[in-house]
């Protein structure tokens, strides 16, 4: 049920969606919000107020930093109690891991914040801005019959589909539909209504109050596997100094291969106190290392299952969790545990 009183605020940082192509170069580049406002008169004759904010200059997503997180963050602080829900204009390139880091960044989150964006800028005529724009708008201001919101999660809605925004992943550079929820279900679908999955939807601690985490540690890598790789690529991955959370992208149920100095790199850098995450190169599926021998090699040298995380989730993770000062022994408990739906763990 929309909350005709509700007020949202609608924050651009960049993307296609606001782009106009260069007519010298016919590249798309950000350009500012009034192009967006005037191509998109609809959003005056919405039932609820809409606010915006701005990030000056906009950018193209492929430039989002950690500090550009915190500026979202900071942007959501300063407004959290004055609006219902938030909607936050991004570009699709790294929306997921946007999505992913600012999931671990608002803890017991208890209103919706959903990113959305578009693959075709806003003034082209079959754009997909408009639908996605008006309907994650629509999302940010439903409530249910209590008056609470429906989704208070930090969501990812694009093409009919809303997801949990630490779940996705961009998996189509083409098409409209540019993100998947490989592991978990659709909090909504949009039709001729929106019809939201509610078993679905996380509801954080309701008791505790809302609170914003800023700092994250940024000496994380991402080491994926490929038949071939040499011992100086993964030493270099390894010895990176100040080094304190690797993802290692394995193949299938979470195996690598186990020559001895492989395994004896991966140990050494565990007992240097790094925390090793096993997530799969697979788009579907879960970490099961002891299916194999190749799995089991690694949980015995102290590699963390990363269930059926996915990598931008376990980077953001292992970034807030560092950034929160904990110990990696204190880190490695967390990885097993879910704190916001980013992992599905089996008992
Ligand atoms: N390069 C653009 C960006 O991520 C693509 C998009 O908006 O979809 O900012």
């Amino acid at each position: 049920m929309i909350d005709t009183n509700a007020n949202v605020l609608l924050i651009y940082t960049g993307g296609t969606i606001g782009m106009v192509e260069n007519t010298e170069s016919g590249a798309l580049e950000p350009f500012n919000f009034s192009h967006l406002r005037s191509n998109m008169p609809e959003i005056k004759r919405l039932n609820f107020n809409v606010e915006t904010y701005l990030f000056d200059p906009p950018i193209d997503s492929s430039d989002v930093s950690i500090s550009i997180w915190q500026q979202m963050v900071k942007v959501i602080e300063t407004n959290y109690l004055k609006y219902d829900g938030f909607v936050i204009l991004h570009g699709t390139d790294t929306m997921a891991y946007t999505a992913s880091a600012l999931s671990f960044m608002l803890e017991n989150l208890n209103k919706p914040v959903i990113l959305t964006g578009s693959q075709l800028p806003i003034g082209k005529m079959r754009t997909d801005g408009k639908e996605n724009l008006i309907t994650a708008l629509e999302i940010a201001a439903d409530k249910d019959e209590t008056g609470r919101p429906i989704v208070p999660e930090l969501c990812i809605y694009m093409q009919k589909l809303l997801m949990r925004g630490n779940r996705t992943t961009k998996v189509n550079a083409d098409h409209f539909s540019a993100f998947n929820s490989p592991n978990y279900p659709y909090l909504a679908e949009a039709g001729l209504d929106i019809r939201y999955n509610k078993t679905a939807i996380l509801r954080q601690n309701e008791d505790r109050p809302v609170c914003f985490n800023y700092e994250l540690d940024r000496y994380m890598v991402v080491l994926k596997l490929f038949p071939g790789i040499s011992r100086e690529v993964v030493r270099a991955h390894l010895t990176i100094p100040g080094l304190r959370g690797v993802v290692l992208e394995t193949y299938g149920s979470g195996n690598s291969p186990i020559n001895p100095w492989f395994m004896e790199m991966i140990r050494d850098a565990v007992d240097r106190g790094i925390v090793v995450v096993n997530v799969t190169q697979c788009l579907y599926g879960s970490v099961v290392m002891h299916r194999y021998e190749n799995g089991q090699r690694l949980e015995r040298v102290g590699v963390i299952g990363g269930y059926d995380i996915t990598t931008e989730a376990a980077l953001a993770k292992l970034m807030a969790l560092f950034g929160k000062g904990y110990q990696p022994d204190e880190v490695k408990e967390l990885m097993y545990q879910s704190l916001r739906g980013e992992i599905t763990v089996r008992s």
